[in-house]
């Protein structure tokens, strides 16, 4: 191959090889080096796996690999023992092998963060894969991954004191017949060095949640001694999984999800229209009363909560005929909506409530420290977004097992996505409330 590049750099775009030139390039180069690993294969000859005696070259098969810089075709040897009459291939990976792991493992990793059709025309454009252009062959490669991770050994880390763990549960919509969603449940666990590991599964698969966790908890070193701290909301079937994995103190409920829904309202208020003098005064009224709001409810007086809510609805007659303000729609109603959110989950919630403001000044977490929750970042980013999207019960699952894997920095050879040491999320939450 020859690299002919224009000489004048007046154009910038003239500097350098192309990216056709360099694909080309690495695919002639790619052929040149498994040509010479197939040169050096077929002198070798085995020795018989029973008898031990020299083995001779039965016959030669044909193979179509694909690897990540093109495929390439090679011919390797059969043998046969000439005492016993037994067959080796001389190869450690079985004849139906059709693509390198490094190949597939890419594919997984772009998969995990992208749709299966967009990954398909990354990879097309930045490599000289010729193939797994369809977007079908990805998702199997993709959920082969997914299976061997599952079989893994965990990799173990020195014995934590202490570990935070977060479970929480989203629902994915199903391509399943008689099924509209799946649910999946996700979580994270911290240790106080910033350690950090992401899990989930989409239930009743092979992947068993309550497995899962205990290996992931003995992952990031839970011993007997560590003291383990849950964050869940109080849906009772996340409490039994906890309970499972030997967690026995009482969870908390995660600051983030109250948080949430906490902004919502503050947003409602914010926009409440002041084109009457009645209203302005209302809604310094509200916009102060949802502040004293945050503010209780941080501070673990959640039952008094009920006092700013109540104030509140008392005012709120003067938005009555309110406006729509075009995408935003109609303030008074969004409130609305909003505090009766937070209404309900306080109530439905108000054993898992603490004293947030008082752990956060004892150097305690009060939720998980991924701030736009474990749900949102592992499942739906990527498998929830478009409504169109709709999963297999296993397909989503082995999705979910590479996904964690990638930001894990588990999957393929010291290639990760390894999360950032844990920034000081619970400040900015602080700052928030
Ligand atoms: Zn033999």
């Amino acid at each position: 191959m020859t690299v002919s590049r224009p000489d004048g750099l007046g154009d910038i775009a003239n500097l350098g090889m192309t990216l056709a030139e360099a694909k080309l390039l690495l695919a002639q180069v790619q052929q040149q080096v498994v040509a010479a690993q197939v040169d050096t294969h077929a002198a070798f000859r085995p020795d018989c796996r029973s008898c031990g005696r020299r083995c001779h070259v039965k016959d030669w098969q044909p193979h179509r690999i694909a690897t990540l810089f093109g495929e390439v075709r090679l011919k390797l040897p059969r043998f046969l023992c000439a005492g016993c009459g037994c067959g080796e291939t001389g190869v450690g990976w079985p004849s139906h092998c059709r693509s390198t792991p490094e190949l597939n493992q890419l594919q997984a990793r772009l998969s995990a963060l992208m749709p299966y059709r967009v990954a398909v025309d990354l990879q097309q454009h930045l490599l000289p894969v010729d193939a797994g252009k369809s977007p079908e062959t990805l998702r199997s490669h993709t959920l082969l991954v997914g299976k061997q991770l599952g079989h893994a050994a965990a990799e173990k880390s020195p014995a934590a004191t202490a570990i935070t763990m977060s479970l929480d549960a989203t629902f994915i919509r199903s391509c399943e017949e008689g099924e509209r969603q799946l649910e999946v449940r996700v979580g994270n666990v911290e240790t106080g060095d910033g350690g950090r590991q992401v899990f989930g599964a989409v239930s009743r698969t092979e992947t068993d949640i309550t497995t899962l966790i205990q290996r992931t908890l003995e992952t990031v070193g839970r011993t007997d001694t560590t003291k383990v701290t849950a964050f869940t909301d109080g849906c009772p079937g996340l409490r039994t999984v906890l309970t499972n994995t030997g967690v026995t103190k009482p969870p908390i409920l995660d600051w983030f999800h109250i948080a949430m829904r906490l902004q919502h309202t503050k947003l409602a208020a914010a926009n409440l229209s002041t084109d009457s003098p009645d209203r302005l005064m209302a809604k310094a009224v509200i916009v102060a009363e949802v502040e004293r709001l945050h503010w209780r409810i941080w501070n673990g007086k959640a039952k008094n909560a009920q006092r700013s809510i109540n104030r509140i609805r008392k005012v709120m007659h003067v938005f009555k005929g309110e406006s729509s303000q075009r995408a935003k729609g109609v303030a008074s109603r969004k409130l609305w909506h909003a505090l009766h959110a937070v209404d309900k989950y306080l109530r439905g919630q108000a054993a898992w409530l603490v004293n947030y403001a008082k752990r956060f000044r004892a150097g305690l977490r009060v939720g998980t420290s991924i701030t736009e929750g474990t749900a949102n970042f592992l499942v739906n980013r990527r498998m929830n977004k478009s409504q169109q999207m709709r999963w297999s019960r296993n397909g989503a699952d082995l999705l979910l097992q590479v996904r964690c894997a990638v930001y894990n920095g588990t999957l393929g050879a010291g290639v990760g996505h390894r999360f950032d040491r844990i920034s000081d999320a619970d400040s900015a939450l602080a700052k928030a409330a």
